[in-house]
């Protein structure tokens, strides 16, 4: 029995009976949701973050009376985060009052040239009739087949932690296999159903989020379509960083510990175990590690090659979503022609696709998307004045020096002034910049990524970097490089999946 006992952080500490010590690597939604999954299950958990702050790519920064999301911006699938909340008897209104946007968003092709989207279904099914005829038709048939894949895939597929083939073997996935059009790709099944190169683009753009062109992203995505148009587009008033402090709560109700300024420089093992993990020369003993931080640098850089599951080579032939470039951008005036969120499509979009994809350069004439969260929400900006997030999205693994920057800057700023025929560059009082570099810098983001691998069909489920390490029994991965795959509600769902993995293979012996 005296074997059992362990003495960690002071106290003396049976593992049988209080549950395992698990170290979590990383504060992103994916290592805080397995954190306040295991904490709940009654193990030991300490999650510990190399930033200052915790939140991973959803950090918020405030300077000059503006509050900025880093990352995240579009709160879609609200069903996900609730569940999530449910699970430890809460509800999301008890962190923040969410508003559905109405117009969801807007879409411009041109100057004067726009479409936004309404947030009921009957005026978003008026609007396509009047782009196309016989759409409106069209679309309903189109929901009512996303509906049945977004009940399939969120519901049955998402959880499963893709360790094994038998885990799709199941009559009923089976079954739908086929009507949930895996081996068509969105970009044929959207041009079966419309016509209208505006309509086509609108609903190709969702699978933006998923880090492939729409040609090579399974059709099952059109579940996309139904999260965009059926479930709706949402805000937390007071911002993104609103969900991570949600969970940063939710981690503390349940024990918690988290420590920031703490970067793990090693993942430690022995024989068929990992033993723990090291941060500045001291060794945490761990009985469980989960690894939230981008698994290509946990395990290419934090383990010893002996364990490793993949190498280099492999890592290389992955494809990765794009990475970005951001501008954080204070303006002191309103700016009319921008709704809460505005896609600028004014220019080729499938040459900015090869560009991020194919010959891997930087853009052209890109197409770029701007979030004004102060449109809807008076806290992130001085009374008066515009906040805006300008986000382009572009090939990883680029040189972003301080030119490119400047240009692409410029390049934005004239696009919105040309399109909104409202001037904004003068007004300009604060802006930053963020890519590539500052990914690896950040958050040790492989080859600048800041979405995480894209949602192939040669990247699905049991295709993914795996769940759990194949020569150590108590290493497992969470986030946006394994399953189920990239955006915050995938990143929320895989840590919660890697806890019950943790619960089925590791469950307390009481
Ligand atoms: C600009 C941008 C916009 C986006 N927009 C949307 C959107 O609108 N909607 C949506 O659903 N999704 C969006 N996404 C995707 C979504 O934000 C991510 O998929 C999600 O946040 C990833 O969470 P994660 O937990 O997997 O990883 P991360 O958030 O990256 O968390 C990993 C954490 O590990 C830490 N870490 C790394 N190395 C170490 C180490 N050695 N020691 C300790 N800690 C370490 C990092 O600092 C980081 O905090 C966006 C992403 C970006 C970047």
């Amino acid at each position: 029995m005296l074997s059992q006992l362990k003495i960690l952080h002071g106290y003396r500490f049976d593992s049988h009976i209080l549950g395992k010590k698990v170290s979590i690597i990383g504060s992103g939604f994916a290592g805080l949701a397995a954190a306040a999954c295991c904490a709940k299950n009654g193990h030991d958990v300490t999650v510990y973050e190399k930033n200052h702050s915790i939140g991973g790519r959803a950090r918020k920064f405030e300077v000059e009376g503006f509050t900025f999301d880093m990352g995240p911006s579009w709160y879609w699938m609200p069903d996900v985060f609730e569940n999530f909340y449910q699970l430890f008897g809460h509800t999301a209104s008890d962190f923040y009052q969410l508003d559905r946007l109405d117009p969801g968003y807007r879409v411009y092709f041109g100057k004067d040239d726009f479409v936004d989207i309404p947030a009921q279904l009957d005026d978003i099914y008026d609007l396509v009739e009047s782009m196309e005829k016989g759409a409106a038709l069209q679309l309903k048939k189109f929901l009512k087949e996303a509906a049945y894949k977004y009940d399939v895939g969120m519901n049955e597929f998402v959880f499963k932690p893709g360790l094994s083939v038998m885990e799709f073997a199941d009559p009923r996935l089976i079954s739908s296999a086929l009507k949930l059009n895996m081996f068509s790709s969105i970009s044929s099944y959207i041009r079966k159903h419309f016509k209208n190169p505006k309509l086509i683009q609108i609903l190709e753009f969702p699978v933006l989020f998923l880090g492939a062109k729409p040609s090579e992203t399974p059709a099952m995505y059109s579940l996309m379509n139904y999260a965009d148009w059926s479930l709706g587009t949402w805000y937390p008033q007071g911002g993104m960083f609103k969900i991570i402090e949600a969970m940063e709560k939710i981690c503390l109700e349940q024990g918690v510990k988290i420590e920031t300024n703490a970067k793990v420089s090693s993942v430690n093992a022995s024989g068929n175990q990992t033993t723990g993990i090291s941060i500045n020369g001291t060794t945490i003993q761990s009985d469980i590690v989960v690894a939230g931080a981008d698994y290509h640098h946990v395990e290419q850089h934090l383990l010893e090659e002996k364990y490793r599951m993949y190498d280099e080579k492999y890592w290389d032939t992955r494809q990765l979503s794009p990475s970005c470039m951001i501008f954080y951008v204070g303006v002191k005036k309103k700016i009319a022609g921008l709704l809460h969120h505005t896609l600028f499509f004014d220019t080729d979009f499938d040459k900015h696709l090869g560009e991020i994809y194919d010959t891997k350069e930087w853009p052209s004439n890109p197409l770029f998307y701007v979030c004004t969260p102060s449109k809807t929400d008076d806290s992130v900006a001085p009374e008066g004045y515009e906040n805006l997030f300008i986000l382009i999205p572009v090939a990883v693994d680029l040189d972003d020096p301080e030119e490119v920057r400047k240009k692409y800057f410029n390049l934005v700023l004239e696009r919105i002034e040309h399109i909104t025929g409202e001037s904004v560059k003068d007004d300009v009082i604060y802006h930053r910049s963020y890519a590539h570099r500052d990914y690896i810098q950040d958050y040790n983001g492989y080859k600048g990524n800041a979405f995480g691998l894209a949602n192939t069909l040669s990247q699905t489920a049991i295709l993914k970097p795996r769940m759990k390490n194949k020569h150590l029994k108590n290493l497992f991965f969470a986030g946006q490089l394994t399953t189920p795959g990239p955006g915050v509600p995938p990143s929320l769902i895989s840590g919660q999946v890697v806890a019950a993995q943790i619960e089925k293979e590791f469950g307390q012996k009481r």
